[in-house]
């Protein structure tokens, strides 16, 4: 982490995402194209005129499909629970304006490469950078998509707890994290990632657990070290919690971490070995997801966490059910898309 980006603002760290330039190489080279070497016999039998002419049409392409895009996503923070199955992939797009970028982040991978299509569809087919990858606990069904988005998209911030377990899975996260020229941050309280910009202010991701820096301990099983954040968009708040089971609910209602949030993403894909009742009280969401896959083997959700949700009279939206969850937040307001 380099020092100019992190000031120490009293009680808290703050780490800035530096902007994305839009017209840098990052943007508009697919990393894969950055690996191929111009093939010479094909530049060779084609004729100048008509190179040049494929690459002006190819500019015109993407700028118009640049006018598109940002056409479209101006003035909301986008938060969308993608359907990946068994697994948590989360995706945050921050408002931008004109050509003037906004961030991407990607929190988990879920269990597979169907985070690509996903991420194909949100994002235009030129941008192959994302500002911020966050890895909540690196089990499967939330490292092994980020393994395939490490491999194809440039990632230049990746937020994580420093954990390590011995599975092959892991061993490629070490290998293509040290690979990507990414800046690595590790997760503890007390770290704020701000993600204003011109814009759009007051907006942030603070975590709120792990308590202490787990870098380089080594466990077994992880669900007890997942980061737990809450994103802030304006007036309204997003809890995610990883798979933290109930005794780090317990642990976070002690320390008085500010939780009460409007849209809940509930622990551990709705199992009954989270969101215990006081934990659910406390955080009060009008909006609680879960991100379970279709009849898995796991029974997620477990009857038990959706009858405490709706005695909260919570709108409980499930990716098995519905596919991908999607709400726009405007700063004051939450829409459901
Ligand atoms: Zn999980």
């Amino acid at each position: 982490m380099r020092n100019q980006d992190v000031q120490d603002y009293g009680e808290s760290l703050i780490f800035r995402i530096q902007q994305e330039n839009r017209w840098n190489g990052g943007f508009f080279v697919p990393k894969i194209l950055l690996r191929i070497r111009l093939n010479n016999s094909i530049m060779g039998r084609m004729r100048r005129p008509v190179f040049l002419i494929l690459v002006i049409l190819s500019g015109l392409n993407i700028f118009a499909w640049s006018i598109v895009h940002d056409a479209s996503n101006s003035d909301s923070l986008e938060v969308i629970f993608f359907d990946v199955g068994q697994g948590d992939a989360i995706f945050i797009q921050t408002p931008h304006q004109g050509l003037g970028g906004g961030h991407q982040i990607l929190i988990d991978g879920g269990p597979d490469s169907a985070v690509l299509e996903k991420l194909g569809r949100e994002m235009p087919f030129w941008d192959r950078t994302i500002d911020l990858i966050v890895l909540t606990h690196p089990e499967h069904d939330h490292i092994a998509g980020l393994l395939e988005v490490l491999k194809r998209y440039e990632v230049k911030n990746i937020l994580w707890t420093g954990v390590v377990r011995d599975t092959a899975e892991f061993r490629e996260w070490e290998k293509l994290t040290a690979e990507e020229e990414a800046e690595i941050i590790i997760a503890k309280s007390l770290l704020r990632i701000d993600l204003n910009n011109s814009s759009f202010s007051n907006s942030y991701i603070d975590v709120l657990y792990p308590f202490e820096d787990l870098s380089g301990q080594e466990i077994k099983k992880t669900n007890n070290t997942s980061l737990v954040a809450k994103l802030v968009c304006g007036e309204k708040s997003f809890l995610l919690t990883g798979d933290i089971e109930k005794s780090v609910e317990k642990e976070l209602l002690e320390s008085g971490a500010d939780i009460d949030s409007d849209v809940l993403k509930v622990a551990h894909h709705g199992s009954k070995t989270s969101s215990v009742e006081e934990f659910v009280e406390k955080v009060s969401p009008e909006i609680a997801v879960i991100s379970a896959g279709k009849q898995n083997a796991f029974g997620h959700p477990h009857p038990e966490t959706l009858e405490t949700l709706s005695k909260y009279g919570i709108n409980v939206l499930r990716t098995d059910e519905l596919g991908d969850v999607k709400i726009l937040c405007d700063s004051r307001s939450l829409k459901l898309r």
